[in-house]
Formats: C-alpha cells, sequence, structure tokens
C-alpha cells in the first residue's frame, strides 16, 4: 500500500469511528481530499485508492489539476476564496463550490456556468468565528444570502460550510460546528431544505461530525504537511 494509500485508509477509519461514536452512518459523511499545493500525481495515487472527491484552494492550480486528469472522472470542488475575476474558470471546471460568502460571486457563477453543464454544487461559507476569522456571511444574514442563492438558475444550493478558528479546546470546536448546523436546521423550518454540512478538517474532523457533518475536507491527514508558504499561494 502506498503512503498516501494507508493514510486515507486511516482517515476513512477515523471517519467511521467517529460516526459510530455518534450514532450515524459511516456512509452519511463524504471525504472531501484537499490537494491544493499537491502535484496532480498525488491526486492520481489518492484515486488508484479509490478517493473520487478533491479539493482546491487556488484556482489555477485547480483548473490545471482538473484538464491533466479529466481522463479519471473525478469530482473537484473549489474550497477557496473567490474573487470576481476568477469566477468563470471555477464555474466551468468544477462540481462544487463551498466558500460562496457574496450575492455578487454566486451571481457571476450561475450567470457564466455553461449551460450544457449541470447547475454548479454550492455551499454558503458562513463565518461562524466572529472576528476571529474573515471569511463567510455572518451567521445573521446567511438566511438572506441563502435564499438568495436559492433563486439562481445556473446554481443548486446544497449546504453550509465553515472554517472555525484554529483551537485545541474541544468544546469551542463542538460550539462553532453546532452553530452551523443549527443555521441549516432553521433554513429547513423557513422552507428551505439542504442536504451538506461541509465542516471538519485534519485537526477536527471528530468534532464535526459529531456535529452533524456530512462533508469532512481533509488534506493534511491524507497527503502530509503543505510546504511552508504554499498556503498563501494567490489565488
Ligand atoms: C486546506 C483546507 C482544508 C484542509 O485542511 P487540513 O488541515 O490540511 O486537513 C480544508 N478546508 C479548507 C477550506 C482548506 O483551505
Amino acid at each position: 500500500m502506498t503512503t498516501i494509500a494507508a493514510r486515507l485508509q486511516a482517515v476513512n477509519d477515523r471517519i467511521a469511528a467517529a460516526a459510530h461514536a455518534a450514532g450515524r452512518a459511516p456512509d452519511s459523511v463524504a471525504l472531501l481530499a484537499v490537494s491544493k499545493t499537491w502535484p496532480a500525481a498525488a491526486v492520481r495515487e489518492a484515486a488508484a485508492a479509490g478517493q473520487r472527491a478533491f479539493g482546491e484552494n487556488y484556482v489555477q492550480e485547480g483548473v490545471d489539476k482538473v484538464e491533466a486528469l479529466r481522463e479519471l472522472g473525478l469530482e473537484w470542488h473549489f474550497i477557496g476564496p473567490l474573487q470576481s475575476n476568477k469566477t468563470r474558470l471555477v464555474a466551468n471546471a468544477f462540481d462544487w463550490v463551498h466558500s460562496i460568502d457574496r450575492l455578487k460571486i454566486a451571481e457571476r457563477l450561475s450567470a457564466q456556468r455553461d449551460v450544457h453543464l449541470p447547475p454548479l454544487n454550492v455551499c454558503i461559507q458562513v463565518n461562524v468565528s466572529g472576528e476571529e476569522s474573515k471569511s463567510g456571511v455572518a451567521p445573521i444574514d446567511a438566511a438572506s444570502l441563502a435564499a438568495a442563492v436559492a433563486a439562481l438558475p445556473g446554481l443548486r444550493l446544497r449546504g453550509l460550510m465553515c472554517i472555525p478558528e484554529p483551537s485545541a479546546d474541544p468544546a469551542l470546536l463542538h460550539a462553532r460546528f453546532a452553530l452551523l448546523r443549527r443555521l441549516k436546521d432553521e433554513l429547513a423550518v423557513s422552507g428551505l431544505t439542504l442536504d451538506t454540512l461541509s465542516m471538519g478538517m485534519s485537526h477536527d474532523l471528530e468534532a464535526a461530525v459529531a456535529e452533524g457533518a456530512t462533508v469532512v475536507r481533509v488534506g493534511t491527514a491524507i497527503f502530509g504537511e503543505r510546504q511552508a508558504g504554499a498556503f498563501a499561494q494567490p489565488g
């Protein structure tokens, strides 16, 4: 077994154990392998081990991998910050965008999505950490943004996503993830039923699964530590 295959297995085991502990079916949580900064060969290796869904943060890097690996028929998720001058590339290369936090970006993605493709699956990114983090719509504004995004023809609103501030305090992480779940439940009460909670990463996926994550986004635990500076690469 390759290192990536062994680490993938270990992550899938963690997800299954966390689901079991929460009384959830293991297949109710999907694994998104975050391949940002890693070459196409690493994605190929993970794909050979059975992984189908991959997440990318940087537009050009992601589009290059989507094109290089097209024959594998993988599912691609854009999970990074998105500027309006890059929406056209993302709208047509990816299957999902998790990081919608402004209506303007959603409108551009909807208008630019090729009409021959199925609608782009999207999640609204919510800032569950207050001032500690800058990305994401404020929780109080999530419902109105969700309603507006749900009405766009080129998009299919699937759920909510969050990235809590890094913390070693499990109680704080649970509270952040529970807030996202509550927002999704409130949307359902107001008539907008969504099927996706994108939350949890390498260090906190157990807390996220306990609070209802349906997609965990895991990079380091599968591919290894990213090189310093790679994270800051421009989009
Ligand atoms: C990098 C990244 C991840 C993966 O983080 P790891 O700690 O490497 O598992 C998940 N989600 C987003 C939005 C990211 O940018």
